[in-house]
């Protein structure tokens, strides 16, 4: 006999988590089962982890790859790095022996179209950011649906109430360092025997784009050497939807 579907049973499909969802069962958790989670929520096919081969972050980096280091890393390479910062991810993937790291760059006809004097940075950072960060990660994150982030909460400003889990307004967005601390932070690099950025050395205490940050002052918030006497503060991609 054949049947026709009206006739076929209904299959039951649960819905995946919501974000408030995925962040009430996940508020205690450590950063490792936080993306443990995530890649049980979406996959790996489908789960991406954001860094910028900071001061802090073999860190985030150090945990991803003891849970499953070939979940694919998202480098936005601006065009204005220091070279110490490529070097820095090179040393990181052999060190940690990250299997999909992908540099991702600004689209050319972007940077020929609004910034040709490579003078944006200075007459209109946001403006730059986009180009640079924000257009260019939004494009890298298309094929996933979640996205892991090395913010934590003591570093203050817009960052002080970030949720474990939160809705990005395209696709789910965990911050598993949310409620880390710094003396956690310091642990997992002298008990993983990370190396530090080279920068470190030299008093930089969170390092992005060349023109944008300066060294930090004893006693200073360690992200006071970014985009310094301006009222900026984040560069978009955590205040701006990445669809
Ligand atoms: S941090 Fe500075 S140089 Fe880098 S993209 Fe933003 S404004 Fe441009």
């Amino acid at each position: 006999m054949n049947v026709v579907p009206s006739q076929l049973a209904p299959v039951s499909v649960s819905a995946p988590p919501s974000a408030e969802e995925l962040d009430r069962a996940l508020r205690d958790a450590s950063p490792a089962e936080i993306i443990t989670a995530a890649l049980k929520t979406v996959g790996r096919e489908k789960l991406a982890l954001v860094s910028s081969f900071g001061t802090e972050s073999a860190t985030l980096l150090k945990v991803m790859a003891d849970v499953d280091p070939a979940i694919p890393v998202i480098f936005l390479d601006t065009g204005w790095l220091f070279e110490e910062t490529l070097a820095y991810r090179d040393t990181l993937i052999a060190t940690l022996g990250l299997k999909d790291v992908r540099s991702i760059k600004p689209a050319e006809e972007s940077l020929s179209r609004e910034d040709p004097e490579r003078e944006l940075w200075f007459s209109d950072p946001d403006a730059c950011c986009r180009i640079r960060k924000v257009e260019p990660l939004a494009r890298a994150l298309k094929p996933f649906d979640a996205w892991l982030n090395g913010r934590k909460r003591f570093q203050g400003n817009a960052r002080t109430d970030i949720p474990v889990v939160e809705d990005d307004g395209a696709r789910l967005k965990f911050n598993p360092f949310a409620n880390v601390s710094r003396e956690e932070l310091e642990a997992i690099f002298v008990r993983a025997k990370l190396p530090r950025h080279p920068l470190v050395a030299s008093g930089f205490r969170s390092v992005g784009c060349m023109p944008c940050t300066s060294r930090t002052a004893e006693g200073e918030d360690e992200r006071a050497g970014r985009w310094r006497g301006r009222a900026k503060t984040e560069c978009g991609i955590h205040t701006m939807k990445t669809s």
